[in-house]
């Protein structure tokens, strides 16, 4: 059961939240909560607003989470991306649960969309488990926000799959595009290859941004990978097929559940070529294949496109969106 918390509930929550911290320092994320984050005033505080909602099996709590409706000013300015939609939203923040307790998010997530219709979470860069969380749970990456003291987090919105939904930009975004098309930096090198016509479709909502392998829980910028028969493997030698694979499918269930009937995507990559691929050899060796969510994408039923042959795709797009 989640109720809202009350003063009595602090000294069970601040344990909570204390395994928490040290859960993060020992997986190698001891950047995030730091000086005692959360501090009991920043808590009584959300008691008080009736903001702060733990997870109770009778008098024990195992679980806790701040939920606010309504403007975050850290979420006013978001770099390297978009917020999906501009509606009204609620945001989770502070989500903690007992160490081994499974889908503590889960039971957060459903709570809140039970309330609100779109949501809004943000995590840090080193919390991969989080990451893998969240987009389970049906957020979409959107770009980079700052905190008060200026750390960056990266940034996640729920829209519902609903078409109920309040928001009609979603219902309007039915291309994919790779993200470093619409100008966001998440190429190997962490730069762009911009085309201004597609970052026009993804500022006016025709269009919604992937990265397969950001959404894989790469690091940008990272070492180049090509395909090598059904591997994908770095430079270096490294085996990353796994995390290839999980981003073409966080990806291809974006393009989903936005209702995505084509994708305009950047060649020759090993995530988004389609047809023509590197060899794996490193020598700039183009052979017949296709990336990783190519693949799957085409397999899907997406049209297929690239930088080089799209033109003809946006004029047919701009005509229906001016419709
Ligand atoms: S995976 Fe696709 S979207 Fe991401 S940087 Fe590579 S080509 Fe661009």
């Amino acid at each position: 059961m989640i109720r809202t918390a009350e003063l009595p509930d602090l000294e069970q929550i601040e344990a909570l939240y204390a395994n928490a911290r040290l859960f993060m320092h020992v997986s190698g994320n001891p950047h995030q909560w730091v000086n005692g984050y959360p501090q009991r005033e920043m808590l009584v505080e959300d008691i008080h607003r009736h903001e702060l909602y733990v997870m109770v099996d009778g008098t024990h709590i195992y679980g806790v989470f701040m939920l606010h409706y309504g403007e975050d000013p850290t979420y006013q300015v978001i770099e390297n991306g978009g917020w999906h939609s501009q509606g009204d939203y609620a945001t989770i923040h502070r989500i903690a649960g007992e160490i081994g307790h499974k889908g503590i998010l889960h039971e957060a997530v459903q709570f809140a969309s039970s309330r609100y219709s779109y949501l809004r979470i943000d995590t840090h860069t080193n919390n991969l488990k989080m990451q893998g969380a969240v987009r389970r749970e049906g957020f979409d990456y959107c770009g980079v926000i700052h905190l008060e003291n200026g750390d960056p987090r990266l940034a996640y919105d729920r829209i519902p799959s609903s078409s109920s939904s309040a928001d009609s930009t979603s219902k309007s975004r039915k291309i994919a595009v790779s993200a470093c098309l619409a100008g966001i930096k998440c190429r190997m090198d962490g730069k762009a290859k911009p085309i201004p016509r597609i970052c026009q479709w993804v500022e006016s909502g025709i269009a919604v941004p992937i990265c397969p392998e950001v959404l894989g829980g790469l690091p940008t910028p990272r070492v180049p990978s090509e395909r090598k028969g059904n591997r994908v493997i770095t430079r270096e030698g490294k085996d990353v097929t796994e995390q290839f694979e999980q981003g073409a499918d966080a990806a291809l269930s974006i393009c989903l559940r936005h209702g995505c009937k084509a994708a305009v995507l950047k060649a020759k990559s090993p995530s988004c070529g389609y047809a023509l691929v590197y060899d794996g050899s490193f020598s700039r060796t183009l052979v017949i294949g296709n990336g990783v969510f190519a693949e799957k994408a085409a397999k899907a039923g997406l049209a297929m496109y690239n930088e080089n042959n799209f033109e003809l795709l946006g004029n047919q797009i701009e005509r229906d969106s001016d419709a």
